[in-house]
């Protein structure tokens, strides 16, 4: 049983005895104030707040396991919460109980250059990395555009602008330590790059989202910084011009660092909120890193591609704060398109499907869109297959709603026949539960499930998420 009606309904208030306990333990990093929980009971998803009954903050394993084994005695649901940039309904407390906060362990504990990891606390944010270890030449390239925190990002198997060229949270964490649901505290793996030893624990708690431990350690991979970078944007006429220039460029493998696609309404939209002068039409923007010669070698290759596509306004950001301003530009285009329609909220979702489908996918998706009057946008990390859609709605109108819902219950339909998945990266949190059971099927959910009585069975881990109880 997992509906959000039904966990409402077995919502209980905080006992007492609990309350006290953590306060004796947090002091003023407990929190009762409707602001506080206010807070923590919304993400970036368009759901409507659901509040934890107190907010605690964390400051080391120790506390973390405390404060579960007293949730776990009184039977109350406890939710991780990173930096809550999550698009899924992923931190949204169902059943109430406490939200435990974990951006104040916030300390880099070990850099071993010569090794090229890094173990972070999980409040961490990657901004906050990155800065923090640029004297060593070494950067973590992980980039999901918001200042997610590294626990966040493990625990929903982030990419992001990077990942065609440096993989994603599953490739890059080596190790976690993990409090499990009676306390306990675990370490699911080491700091060696591969291990033939047992069954994978790191793979089992990266993409769990809070769902089967709490992630008070991460152990990720770092990487030279690229002796040179340079990046380009180029128009198209048409979205499919420019998606099957990004199937070409990778199928001839070109390591390419990053590859992003606007659709021609993301550019407007950019263009606005970034007072930026792009062409109103499709585009890529691309980011070549390696040596001199290997960037201008791979550049040229692109350069060729894309012409064979139609290509135009081929334009190169050699300078830094040029760069700067059309990255930023990128990541501002969620909140960019959310100015499209003063007072709407965003749905926004992704799917990703195998290269050679891509352009297929969009463009049906973008008809869909278009047939149903949305007010959208397509973007994606098309290197990787992967693409957002993000739908502006009434939040007082059911029926635009629902046809928002339409649009996303058709695109995961289309991406899971095309063999891909109903989510490349923003997660499964409370929206794309059923779709779940379409990409994998009853037997392997009553598998994830299993997991979950295992490690969870009194389902107080972030409950109502991922797989039904
Ligand atoms: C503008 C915008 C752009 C985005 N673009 C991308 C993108 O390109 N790629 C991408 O992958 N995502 C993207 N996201 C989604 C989001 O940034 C990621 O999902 C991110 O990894 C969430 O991290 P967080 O720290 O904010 O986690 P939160 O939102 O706080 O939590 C997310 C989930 O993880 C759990 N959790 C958090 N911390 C822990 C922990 N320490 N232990 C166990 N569970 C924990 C929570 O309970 C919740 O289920 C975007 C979001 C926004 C707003």
């Amino acid at each position: 049983m997992n509906h959000p009606a039904q966990l409402a309904a077995l919502k209980k208030p905080l006992p007492e005895s609990l309350l006290a306990a953590l306060l004796s333990l947090f002091g003023e990093r407990c929190s009762t104030s409707e602001a506080m929980r206010t807070h923590h009971g919304r993400d970036e998803s368009s759901y409507d707040p659901m509040l934890p009954d107190a907010v605690i903050f964390a400051q080391s394993t120790e506390e973390v396991s405390d404060a579960v084994k007293l949730c776990a005695a009184h039977d109350v649901p406890v939710i991780p919460y990173g930096a809550g940039t999550s698009l899924e309904g992923h931190i949204l407390a169902l059943r109430g109980g406490v939200s435990i906060d974990l951006s104040q362990m916030n300390k880099i504990i070990a850099v071993h250059p010569e090794d090229l990891t890094v173990t972070v606390q999980p409040g961490v944010t990657r901004k906050q990395l990155n800065a923090e270890i640029r004297d060593t030449g070494l950067f973590f390239p992980i980039d999901p555009g918001a200042d997610a925190s590294l626990g966040g990002m493990a625990a929903t198997r982030a990419s992001g602008t990077n990942a065609v060229r440096y993989g994603t949270m599953r490739e890059n964490t080596l190790a976690l330590t993990v409090v499990l649901a009676d306390g306990r505290i675990i370490r699911t793996g080491t700091r060696a790059r591969k291990s033939s030893a047992g069954y994978d624990l790191t793979r089992v708690f990266v993409g769990s989202e809070g769902t089967l431990g709490i992630i008070t350690e991460v152990t990720v991979k770092l990487y030279p910084q690229p002796e040179a970078v340079s990046a380009a944007v180029c128009s198209f006429p048409t979205p499919g011009d420019a998606v099957r220039a990004v199937i070409q460029t990778i199928q001839m493998g070109v390591p390419v660092a990053r590859v992003e696609f606007l659709d021609e309404r993301g550019v407007k939209a950019i263009n606005a909120y970034d007072k930026l002068s792009l062409p109103e039409n499709p585009l890529l923007l691309f980011e070549f890193h390696g040596t001199e010669h290997g960037v201008k070698e791979q550049a040229e290759t692109v350069q060729e591609i894309v012409a064979e596509h139609n290509a135009t306004g081929f334009e190169w950001a050699t300078r830094p704060e040029d760069r700067t301003r059309l990255w930023g530009a990128r990541h501002n285009a969620y909140f960019a398109l959310l100015q499209m329609r003063p007072g709407a909220r965003a749905i926004s979702t992704d799917c990703c499907v195998p290269i050679s489908r891509l352009a297929e996918c969009i463009l049906d998706t973008k008809a869909d869109c278009e047939s149903h009057n949305m007010v959208y946008s397509i973007i994606g990390h098309v290197g990787d297959g992967n693409f957002h859609v993000q739908m502006l709605v009434d939040p007082n109108d059911p029926e635009d709603i629902a046809r928002a819902e339409g649009v996303n219950a058709r695109m995961v339909a289309r991406a899971i026949a095309m063999d891909g998945t109903c989510t490349g990266e923003h997660g499964v949190g409370m929206h794309k539960m059923d779709f779940l059971v379409q990409e994998h099927g009853e037997g392997a959910i009553d598998t994830m499930r299993a997991l979950k009585h295992a490690l969870d069975p009194k389902n107080i881990l972030n409950p109502g998420k991922i797989v039904q109880w």
